[in-house]
């Protein structure tokens, strides 16, 4: 379960960017992983749980935005967004196109953070 040990990762570097912000909790954390990256998404879930579970980020949410896979050709000069990763063939001229231009991410995008003395409650503007 290799999910579980990019859950483990992504609580290390969370923490250590969180380090900066005494006292701040970590509300959400928000990843950009490509559907290439082989994580699958329920199960980095249900790790991020466990990972964060007894640790400083209990109970942040984490939210994972999956990026397609974006190949770039040679031969007809542009980035397409291809469907699915079973051919890395241009969709438009059907040449064999290795230049993966996206697809292969797995990076924190954002951290979010609530301010430990904060009275005001946060506007519920951002409830999705
Ligand atoms: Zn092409």
């Amino acid at each position: 379960m290799h999910e579980l040990s990019i859950a483990a990762s992504i609580v290390e570097s969370v923490t250590e960017s969180a380090a900066a912000y005494p006292g701040a909790r970590v509300k959400e954390v928000r990843l950009r992983v490509g559907a290439l990256a082989s994580v699958v998404e329920d199960s980095l879930k249900f790790c991020w749980e466990l990972a964060t579970e007894g640790s400083p980020l209990a109970g942040a949410a984490l939210v994972i935005n999956i990026l397609p896979v974006i190949l770039h050709c040679d031969a007809c000069g542009v980035d397409t967004e291809i469907a699915g990763v079973q051919s890395f063939r241009c969709p438009k001229c059907g040449e064999l196109a290795a230049d993966l231009r996206q697809g292969r991410e797995l990076e924190i995008e954002s951290i979010e953070l609530e301010e430990p003395d904060s009275v005001v409650p946060d506007p519920v503007e951002e409830q999705v």
